[in-house]
């Protein structure tokens, strides 16, 4: 099936509810937006856009972004969102290297492009087409690029039917959604938060771009105060940000029903502040591009149970298996490891990529025995619970034990002159590797005393053996730390 006649059934359903939002102010309802997005399937299709073909989307978060998904999807073709933070040279190699037929982008977009010799358009309205394409479900739906923290952006091939367990997963496995609710797209919707956009509209909900079109702490809040029952995706950089503001601004954080966050590590810390300022609302999803947001999940019920013996342990894992796969902790032949003990994380289910966009060596290396070999390294309790270690390449050996980073960064995090911390391996002629951390503090940093706090949490041969104060840490567009660069300047 084509996941785009899900906006085609809403607005049988329910035409003249409110769907489309810039800020406070109302764009079109369920009717309007099936009409519009038929337009710009007309549009694409006169261009000679037929099924099977790629469309980029290059824009900024807006009520725009969601026409053009759904008028690519209602003319049979394939979206290729692009990162709108990315410099036009990084978007002009990503459409190149879809084979996009046509790039859809807004003003400011279309002038980075075309500085690159690249010709994009805004989202255009043709005559609207009658019919929605039909698609198998085993079909191209979303050519999503991966943010390339550990190399160039990959092409991954999300098919219809892995959208469909996607959002069907998220309902069963994170949290309801209804027609009376919102959603707000204060995170990149070329990525979680536009994945996110079809159980919306599965259930009719309200969808609000910010008129900012970012990430603006007030706006967020003003917005959830004035729509009520807002869901939002966020990345963990942003759930911290918000709690830091809510603090500044003395916030309840009324009118948010849930944050779901990804992406990348939250830590303990950042997560038990976030829920004693606005309550058990943060939910956490586990995945990657090559399993959109499908592969554990942390639920509102898991969240909530604050009586639970192990309620702190379970904030700090992501959560269980979601419905529409399996997950499996195995070593490196591929078997099972007991309970508790750490492996690769591998999954396999309906929300799994069948590979990587041209690319059959990636994808070999990927996809083996019928599973998918995600590079993260986790540990399993006997309820289910996944905790993650660490990315595989970040792994440190040292001296023969296996160190994983994120353990370090958590006790450094702990510390109250410690602001970020990253924690990577340095080449050591007698240890093999040595831990060094980078750390952006508050004022100068003590580390005699740092060094004091971590020996009385971790084993001695954890703790950093240097550290190095910055300013910041080298983040990529969606704010994960880009270790490759950190690891980089220890060589050089
Ligand atoms: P590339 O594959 O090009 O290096 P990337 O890994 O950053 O880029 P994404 O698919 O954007 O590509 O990110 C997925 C990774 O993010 C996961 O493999 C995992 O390491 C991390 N991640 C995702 N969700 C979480 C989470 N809830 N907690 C911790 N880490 C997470």
């Amino acid at each position: 099936m084509n996941i785009g006649i899900w906006l085609e059934r809403a607005a049988q359903a329910w035409p003249r509810r409110a769907a489309l939002f810039t800020g406070v102010d109302l764009v079109a309802d369920y009717a309007g937006f099936d009409r519009a997005a038929r337009e710009v399937a007309g549009g694409l299709t006169a261009q000679g856009v037929a099924a099977g073909d790629r469309v980029a989307i290059f824009m900024g978060n807006a009520p725009d972004y969601l026409l053009a998904l759904y008028g690519i999807w209602y003319a049979g073709a394939a979206a290729v969102p692009i990162n709108a933070k990315l410099h036009g040279a990084e978007a002009a190699w990503i459409i190149a290297d879809a084979g996009a037929r046509v790039v859809l982008a807004d003003v400011v977009r279309r002038d980075a492009l075309a500085e690159q010799g690249v010709v994009a358009q805004a989202v255009t309205q043709g005559a609207a087409v009658a019919e929605v394409a039909t698609r198998a479900p085993g079909d191209l739906a979303w050519l999503f690029y991966t943010s390339g923290t550990t190399g160039r952006p990959k092409g991954v091939r999300i098919t219809h039917r892995m959208l469909v367990a996607m959002s069907l997963s998220y309902l069963a496995d994170v949290d309801e959604v209804t027609g009376d609710d919102a959603t707000l797209y204060a995170a990149p919707m070329s990525h979680g938060a536009g994945l996110y956009a079809m159980v919306h509209v599965l259930r009719g909900a309200r969808h609000v771009c910010p008129a900012s079109g970012g990430f603006d702490e007030a706006e967020i809040f003003d917005l959830a105060r004035h729509h009520g029952r807002v869901h939002m995706f966020a990345a963990p950089t942003m759930v911290k940000r918000l709690t830091a503001q809510a603090r500044a601004r003395g916030e309840t954080g009324a009118g948010l029903r849930s944050v779901v966050y990804a992406g990348g590590p939250m830590y303990l810390a950042d997560i038990l502040e976030a829920v004693e300022v606005f309550g058990p609302i943060f939910l956490q999803i586990y995945g990657q591009g090559e399993c959109p947001m499908a592969i554990t999940a942390l639920s509102r019920a898991d969240v909530a149970d604050r009586s639970h013996p192990r309620w702190r342990e379970r904030l700090a894992s992501v959560g269980r298996a979601q419905s529409v796969v399996e997950v499996r902790i195995a070593d490196d032949t591929g078997a099972e490891v007991p309970p508790g003990e750490v492996g690769e994380i591998l999954v396999r289910g309906d929300a799994v990529m069948p590979g990587y966009w041209q690319n059959a060596a990636a994808s070999e290396k990927a996809l083996r025995d019928g599973w998918l070999w995600t590079g993260d390294l986790g540990r399993m309790d006997d309820d289910g619970y996944v905790t993650l270690q660490d990315r595989s390449k970040d792994m440190i050996i040292s001296g023969g034990s296996n160190i994983y980073p994120r353990e370090v960064e958590e006790v450094l995090l702990t510390h109250s002159d410690v602001i970020e911390a990253a924690v990577v391996g340095m080449a050591d002629a007698e240890w093999g590797e040595v831990v060094v951390a980078f750390v952006v503090c508050d004022g100068t940093l003590d580390e005699a005393a740092l060094d004091a706090h971590c020996l009385r949490q971790i084993a001695r041969f954890k703790r950093p053996k240097r550290y190095i104060t910055v300013a910041e840490l080298p983040k990529n567009n969606y704010g994960k730390v880009l270790k490759t660069e950190l690891r980089a300047r220890l060589t050089t």
